[in-house]
């Protein structure tokens, strides 16, 4: 089988091997789609994701496929399954493990991160982050289902959400629009978006049913919200997301800025206004809801899907030969249904 290969910082090779077998209690599965993000940007150039990747690693956090064979301990699932699996492996017995805490899980795992993942054509997870998904789910949009999972841990860490609330999401990017939708799934209506370029603020602001869109390079974000999200990782749109915030509000840093960034807050207005700071990261106990938002369309990624490329593709544009804007979904086997 063709595997891509990352053998040290910003290279990548591709091998031939010989196709992996499951251990007693893990699933073999066929790659239909593996999604590229930042977190593959940032392994490709050395720095850590939620785990470090250590070359040789075969990147690939989110994938889906079908089951090709499972081992001998593996009773739920089969061979022709069409799966999505959940990168994240926590160890069980930790502190944070024990106390609930997952994300911060101090022996953390991840497949396509510490373990080898989708950017190869087979594939080995163990069978408790694997997810069988209903039939109304494509396989591509189903390599997207990290992702998602990651904006609806957002939502499960949000405190009582309201339908009078308003929201920012600040950035426009793919987990942005992912947002944008889930908020609205959980019931928020008023929703203000924040980007660059007019073309692309008109289109979102029509597909995503957002009441407001602001362009930053020539406004000012107009007024204050509810719930912010900080969807880009700067210090200055971190600055923003702090600033534009009403009595009681919950302020959700997703975007990853680099180890060691700052930003300045006013910190008599957290006080006053009793604000709530919280980091979002990665995505336990979210895929049951990922499912059910994506099979019922309350959310549909394949739209904002914008590029998709083979396996041979993959390293131009990681080193940026071929720069792409926009989600990009390598197609390992789109032939699978
Ligand atoms: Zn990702
Ligand atoms: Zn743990």
């Amino acid at each position: 089988m063709k595997a891509l290969v990352m053998t040290g910082k910003q290279e990548m090779k591709m091998e031939e091997r010989d196709i992996p077998t499951p251990k007693d209690n893990e699933v073999l599965i066929e790659t239909a789609y593996a999604g590229i993000c930042g977190t593959d940007d940032a392994l490709f150039n050395g720095l850590p994701g939620s785990a470090d990747a250590v070359p040789p690693i075969v990147l690939g956090h989110e994938n889906s496929g079908v089951v090709k064979a499972v081992g001998k301990n593996v009773t739920e699932f089969k061979e022709g399954d069409r799966v999505s699996v959940d990168p994240n492996i926590y160890c069980g017995h930790c502190f944070y493990c024990h106390t609930g805490l997952f994300e911060e899980c101090e022996n953390l795992s991840a497949v396509g991160v510490t373990r080898d993942g989708g950017l190869e054509q087979y594939f080995t997870a163990p069978d408790t982050v694997v997810y069988r998904i209903p039939d109304a789910i494509s396989l591509k949009a189903a390599c997207s289902m990290e992702p998602i999972s990651c904006g609806v841990h957002t939502m499960h860490i949000m405190e009582n959400i309201q339908p009078h609330m308003s929201a920012l999401i600040i950035g426009d990017g793919f987990m942005a629009k992912l947002f944008a939708q889930l908020l609205r799934a959980y019931g928020i209506r008023n929703i203000t978006m924040t980007g660059r370029h007019d073309d692309l603020l008109a289109k979102e602001q029509k597909e995503l049913k957002l009441t407001h869109v602001v362009n930053t390079t020539k406004e000012e974000i107009p007024g204050d919200y509810d719930i912010v999200i900080e969807a880009v990782g700067k210090p200055e749109t971190q600055e923003a997301a702090v600033k534009h915030t009403n009595n009681g509000a919950q302020v959700f840093m997703f975007g990853v800025g680099e180890p060691g960034q700052t930003f300045s807050m006013n910190t008599y207005e957290i006080f006053k206004k009793q604000l709530t700071v919280k980091g979002s990261m990665i995505n336990p106990n979210s895929f049951e809801d990922t499912i059910a938002l994506l099979e019922t369309g309350a959310v549909e990624v394949e739209p904002y899907q914008a590029n998709t490329i083979s396996l041979d593709q993959v390293e131009d544009v990681l080193n940026k030969t071929t720069p792409m804007t926009g989600k990009t979904v390598v197609a390992v086997n789109p032939n699978l249904k």
